[in-house]
């Protein structure tokens, strides 16, 4: 009962790629907080970059994502829709934040392939001919590399780096450096991801925990073009908390290690205490010396615990079960 053909698997890395042709439809997935005066120029540039494509066969919707605006953006997007019918909107019911927002959209997306893009232009459209290009060869995930972050503040670059070296240094799977949401991925990278289960989501890296068949695409980014960044350096700290702690264990096992070795050094100095004391009789109380190994042990006693805390804050709310987003409603055109 041998079937005469056997299909690779698609993430067994060997593959060549397929190429696609033919007609495709691919989704834009938007995540929107907050960005009432961004919105109409985002779908102005865009679509200038992705009607052309049209030509090829390749037709694509907004996935708009509210993610708990408290301004007028839903009523800018209603507005868009009834101008433009492959626009559609998913409405939470309050901010459940980028990541969340973004697992909507894709939930929502029944394309042949999806984009996560910011509403804000820093990820720019003209790059979303590429990456279809690229996937059109038959990638399953298109990078879009960010080459020149000049435009970002240097705290947000240096931390950016930092935390992508420690990231990739105890993660199981690392991720590329550079590499934001913005980026094309296939229906069956979708598929993949919609069977992740964990409610607290690290975006970046899920995406490159379900593997797949990737190229990489460069570009420039952009500077905001309105509005602020929603992402202050303690969101961010905490973003990159949520990266490592989901994707490495690390953290919690170094200490095992770090106790052994604090032990083992803890004994010899035991024998050269003694020894001395045996030789040398009994020495006037070493004040300095005691409080500096209690002050030592006690700091590190309590860095453990709260690494531990960290794990099991995430481990309490993985069990909750709770969804990760709530829709309050969504908008079809017509
Ligand atoms: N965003 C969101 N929910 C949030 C914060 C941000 O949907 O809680 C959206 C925001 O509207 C934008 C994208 O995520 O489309 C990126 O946000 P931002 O430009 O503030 O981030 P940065 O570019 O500074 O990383
Ligand atoms: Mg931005």
């Amino acid at each position: 009962m041998n079937a005469p053909f056997v299909l690779r698997d698609a993430s067994a890395g060997a593959v060549a790629a397929v190429p696609r042709s033919g007609p495709a439809s691919v989704s834009l997935i938007v995540p929107v907080h907050n960005e009432q005066d961004g919105v109409d120029a985002f779908l102005e540039t865009t679509r200038r970059h992705v009607d052309p494509l049209a030509q090829d066969g390749i037709a694509f919707e907004f996935i708009f994502v509210n993610d708990g605006s408290t301004d007028g953006t839903l009523l800018r997007l209603l507005d868009a829709q009834a101008r433009d019918p492959r626009i559609r909107i998913v409405d939470l019911s309050r901010n459940f934040g980028k990541e969340a927002a973004l697992t909507a959209g894709l939930d929502a997306c029944t394309a042949d392939a999806a984009i996560p893009i910011d509403v804000d232009l820093q990820d720019p459209p003209s790059v979303i001919p590429l990456l279809v290009e690229r996937w059109r060869q038959g990638y399953e995930v298109v990078l879009a590399k960010r080459t020149d972050r000049s435009s970002d503040t240097y705290f947000k670059h240096a931390s950016a780096s930092w935390f992508y070296r420690l990231h990739n240094m105890i993660a199981s799977s690392p991720v590329p450096e550079d590499v934001g949401d913005f980026r094309l991925i296939d229906r069956a990278v979708i598929d993949a991801l919609a069977q992740l289960p964990e409610r607290r989501r690290f975006m970046k890296g899920l995406f490159a925990w379900v593997g797949f068949r990737s190229a990489t695409v460069e570009y420039t980014r952009e500077q905001r073009c309105a509005g602020a960044s929603r992402f202050s350096p303690w969101r961010l700290w905490n973003l990159a908390l949520e990266g490592i702690t989901s994707f490495s264990t690390v953290p919690l096992e170094i200490w095992s290690y770090v106790g052994a070795g604090v032990s083992l050094l803890s004994f010899l100095y035991g024998i050269v205490i003694v020894t001395k004391t045996l030789i040398l009789g009994i020495d006037v109380p070493g004040y300095t010396s005691l409080l500096a190994s209690v002050l030592f042990l006690g700091g590190i006693q309590i860095l453990g615990i709260g690494i531990l805390g960290q794990y099991l804050g995430r481990v309490y709310s993985e069990i909750k079960q709770r969804p990760i987003y709530i829709v309050r409603r969504t908008y079809e055109a017509g």
